[in-house]
């Protein structure tokens, strides 16, 4: 297991990778790190990019203060949920991607078998309903799809990814948008086909084997 320290350092890594990638702006997003019986989560109103160890927020799973200055990231609740409902995942990820939440504006869906390393990884990746941004509103739209899906798309508020570990979450928000990206120039080009059937379920049966669920 990483020391707190090193997740420390991840976490800066990683924000600094969100921001560089666009996939947030500005005090965009929030990252959370579940160590033992801790969560070390970014600070709320700071620009992601610049962000340094020293001002990441400790609390516990209850998400009260242990250790920090600032306060921790307002989709805290958020978080908690998603650590409560799915034991195995150590760490989350929401960032605002524009393509993906452009997608979500417009009301075009993911939920359709297009890539195959995409169902391979996180099946389909379906869309919550629009919540109020920063309010328990988010924790409650993704309650029940958070259970069975490792991808998730908020209408009009970008995205949250889970991993085992952080960089697994991160690598699902970055495959995220380069999936929305791929698709758009589909669409640029004048359609999408879908992945046939036949080939879906060569692809649900390799999850299986995974021991994945099926989507
Ligand atoms: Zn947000």
């Amino acid at each position: 297991m990483q020391t707190e320290r090193q997740v420390k350092q991840w976490i800066v890594r990683i924000c600094r990778m969100l921001h560089q990638k666009d996939l947030i702006a500005a005090t965009d997003g929030n990252v959370s790190v579940k160590v033992g019986n801790k969560l070390l989560t970014t600070p709320s109103g700071v620009n992601k990019g610049f962000l340094e160890e020293k001002q990441i927020i400790t609390v516990d799973l209850e998400g009260r203060l242990l250790e920090g200055t600032g306060q921790p990231t307002s989709e805290l609740e958020m978080h908690l949920l998603v650590y409560r409902l799915r034991p195995e995942v150590g760490a989350v990820v929401h960032a605002h991607p524009p393509l993906i939440t452009g997608f979500s504006i417009a009301g075009v869906s993911l939920e359709e078998f297009i890539l195959p390393e995409v169902v391979m990884t996180m099946g389909v990746i379906p869309t919550a309903a629009y919540a109020t941004p920063a309010t328990g509103e988010v924790a409650e739209v993704i309650r029940e799809l958070i259970k069975g899906y490792d991808a998730l798309i908020l209408e009009r508020h970008g995205a949250v990814t889970v991993g085992l570990d952080l960089m697994e979450a991160y690598n699902k928000m970055e495959k995220l948008e380069h999936t929305a990206l791929v698709i758009l120039t589909a669409l640029q080009l004048g359609r999408v086909r879908l992945l046939p059937p036949r080939e879906v379920e060569k692809l649900i049966q390799f999850r299986v084997v995974k021991g994945l669920k099926p989507p």
